[in-house]
C-alpha cells in the first residue's frame, strides 16, 4: 500500500479509533443512569477577592464516579452528555444540587453554575432557572451562571436573548474561559455580562510568557473600561497572585487558595475564612 493512501491509514488506526468509539459509547451508555445511580457530586471551590482576601463564592464543579472506571472527567464526559441530550438532566441536576446546597450557606456567598452551550439552546431554559430558584429558596442574587465564549459566538441572537431573560430573574452571568474563544469586543460590550473570567491558561504561564502576561493586562483593561470586574482561574502561585494584584485584578480562584472540595456548610473553617 501507497505510503499515506486511505487504505494505510484506517489499516492502522482502526484498532484505536474503534477503542475510543466504544468507549464513548460506554460513557454515553452509562451516563443515561448515573443521576439515578447517585454517582455524581459536586465539588466547590472558593472565589476570593483580591484585595481583601475574602471569598465572595463558590463554583460548583461535577464529578462523576463511574462504577467501573472510576472518577470520569467533566472534560471527558460533558461533551458526551452534549452530543447524546443528556446534558439537560445533567444540567438541571448540576443546577438544583448547587442552588439547594448554597441555601445553606452564609447569606452573602454565591454559587457559581457552569452552563453548556446546548442548554442555552433549550427553550424552556429560564423557566426551569426560575422553579429551581422557587423551589429551594435561593435568592436569585446569590446565583451565577457561566457561560462560555463560545456558547455565545454559536448563536448569538439566541444568546443575547437567553441572557436578558436570565439577568430579569436577576442572576449574573459570568463569561467563562475569556480569551481562549474568539469573541469581538463588539460581541463583548453588547452582552450584559457581571464578570469576566480570564482563562487559566494565561495565569498559569504569566511568568514566562510575555504574550500570557500581554492578554491578561489587555482583559483587565477592557473589563475595567467595560465597568465589569475581572476574576482570574487557575491561580496556583503567591508570584502569579502578586502579578494579578498589581495588574488590578479583582477576584481570583485556584489551587493557591483552595481545591475544589466539600460543600462550605460542610467544613466550619471555611465559613471562618468569610
Ligand atoms: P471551568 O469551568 O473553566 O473550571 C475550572 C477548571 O479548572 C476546573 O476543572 C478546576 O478544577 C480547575 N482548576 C481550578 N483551579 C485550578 C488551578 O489552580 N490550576 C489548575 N491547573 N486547574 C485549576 P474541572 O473541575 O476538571 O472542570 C473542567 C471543566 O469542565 C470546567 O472548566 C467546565 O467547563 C466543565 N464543567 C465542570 N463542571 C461542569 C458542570 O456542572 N456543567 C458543565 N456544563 N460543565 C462543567
Ligand atoms: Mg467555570
Ligand atoms: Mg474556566
Ligand atoms: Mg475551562
Amino acid at each position: 500500500r501507497a505510503k499515506g493512501s486511505v487504505a494505510e491509514n484506517i489499516a492502522f488506526y482502526e484498532p484505536e479509533m474503534d477503542e475510543t468509539a466504544r468507549a464513548r459509547r460506554q460513557i454515553a451508555n452509562d451516563l443515561r443512569h448515573a443521576i439515578e445511580r447517585n454517582e455524581f457530586t459536586l465539588l466547590y471551590q472558593p472565589q476570593h477577592c483580591i484585595a481583601t482576601g475574602k471569598v465572595s463564592g463558590y463554583e460548583a464543579l461535577l464529578r462523576w464516579h463511574h462504577p467501573t472506571r472510576g472518577p470520569v472527567s467533566p472534560v471527558e464526559f460533558i461533551p458526551v452528555a452534549e452530543e447524546t441530550g443528556e446534558i439537560f438532566r445533567i444540567g438541571e441536576w448540576v443546577m438544583r444540587e448547587a442552588c439547594r446546597e448554597a441555601r445553606s450557606w452564609p447569606k452573602h456567598l454565591k454559587v457559581a453554575v457552569n452552563l453548556s452551550a446546548v442548554q442555552l439552546l433549550q427553550n424552556d431554559f429560564v423557566a426551569i432557572v426560575q422553579n429551581i430558584l422557587v423551589e429551594t429558596g435561593l435568592s436569585p442574587l446569590r446565583l451565577e451562571l457561566e457561560i462560555t465564549e463560545t456558547a455565545i459566538i454559536a448563536d448569538k441572537l439566541r444568546a443575547l436573548h437567553f441572557l436578558r431573560q436570565i439577568k430579569t430573574l436577576g442572576v449574573s452571568i459570568a463569561i467563562d474561559d475569556f480569551g481562549t474563544g474568539y469573541s469581538s469586543l463588539d460581541t463583548l460590550h453588547s452582552f450584559p455580562f457581571d464578570k469576566i473570567k480570564i482563562d487559566k491558561s494565561f495565569v498559569l504561564r504569566s511568568h514566562e510568557s510575555v504574550e500570557a502576561c500581554a492578554i491578561i493586562k489587555a482583559v483587565l483593561a477592557l473589563g475595567h473600561s467595560l465597568n465589569v470586574p475581572v476574576l482570574a482561574e487557575g491561580v496556583e502561585t503567591i508570584e502569579q497572585l502578586d502579578l494579578l494584584r498589581d495588574q488590578g485584578c479583582d477576584e481570583a480562584q485556584g489551587f493557591y487558595f483552595g481545591r475544589p472540595g466539600g460543600s462550605p456548610s460542610q467544613t466550619a473553617d471555611s465559613q471562618m475564612m468569610c
